[in-house]
């Protein structure tokens, strides 16, 4: 069965892009990779980032992605550039579930490894002037945004979405009112990290309320008073409503209130995360590779 539906997507390929042209070789990516969950994982890739990404190939063994003359190399859910390829060991894979947590009884032992941030340094450039090129300025939730183009789009229909919502749910009115600022491109580090957040490529927002209603919003916060503020119950947490949670979700963005650490004004576009999960839950193994046919 799997063959079968292999076959029929290189045949579409084939038509829509002609064999020679197309700057995918499924074919071959699909033969060096060791699993299908492999397979989706660099189709989410190309899903999520494919404007920027010229081909995809097998080269000495790998998958790489050619973004604007920087080959990007696929090892084990790491996309790490030709200098990195060796230090792979030292990074967690983009596609490791860490969100979701809530409350936990202990802390995790143990240094996090971080995740290789090549493919957004040869998408965006490195330095904030190389980055703001890339950032969009507009309207979102009547504050002024300025945000990365690739997650744009998203934000957008995130936007159509709250205002549906708000359009039945007083909750989603009273939240849309009491926002008193949205933090969005801004060259800041991770709290208490030397890595750039997301912030600093225009892929993340802050949605800070007027007031957090005597609730824990940042685990930073709250761990100058609170020994064990890794237990506060979620009831006892700040959020936004669950319609504003799913639109954001739904487009691509995961939730920093999910995070152990947690953030609960902050919104960050990982749709390689949000998209892998999404086709998780389908059993049809494909699901990546059908569903690049219908957004391209
Ligand atoms: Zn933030």
């Amino acid at each position: 069965m799997k063959k079968l539906v292999w076959i029929l997507v290189l045949f579409l390929s084939a038509l829509l892009g002609g064999a020679d042209s197309a700057p995918v070789d499924w074919g071959s990516v699909f033969d060096i990779l060791p699993n299908p969950r492999a397979f989706q994982e660099v189709t989410t890739i190309w899903e999520s980032y494919g404007d920027y990404i010229q081909r995809v190939e097998v080269r000495d063994g790998d998958v790489a992605f050619l973004v604007d003359k920087t080959w990007i190399y696929y090892r084990d859910g790491r996309l790490l550039s030709e200098r990195n390829l060796h230090n792979s060991h030292r990074y967690d894979s983009l596609f490791t579930e860490y969100d979701r947590t809530g409350p936990v009884e202990k802390l995790p032992r143990g240094r996090r490894l971080p995740r290789s941030r090549d493919l957004l340094y040869a998408m965006l450039g490195r330095t904030e002037g190389q980055v703001r090129k890339h950032c969009v300025a507009f309207t979102f939730l009547n504050h002024e945004v300025n945000v990365n183009r690739i997650a744009a789009h998203a934000l957008r229909q995130i936007e159509r979405e709250i205002y549906a919502a708000a359009g039945y749910d007083p909750e989603v009115r009273a939240f849309i009112r009491d926002l008193s600022v949205i933090y969005s491109f801004h060259r800041k580090n991770v709290k208490g990290s030397r890595t750039l957040s997301f912030h600093a490529y225009g892929l993340a927002l802050d949605l800070i309320p007027k007031s957090y209603n005597n609730l824990h919003a940042n685990w930073m916060w709250s761990r100058t008073y609170k020994r064990y503020w890794y237990r506060i119950p979620m009831e006892d947490r700040w959020s936004p409503p669950a319609a504003v949670m799913n639109a954001f979700k739904r487009n691509g963005f995961i939730w920093g209130g999910d995070w152990i650490r947690f953030d609960c004004v902050h919104f960050e576009y990982r749709p390689e995360i949000a998209f892998t999960r999404s086709s998780a839950d389908t059993p049809d193994w494909m699901a990546g590779a059908a569903s690049y046919f219908l957004i391209k």
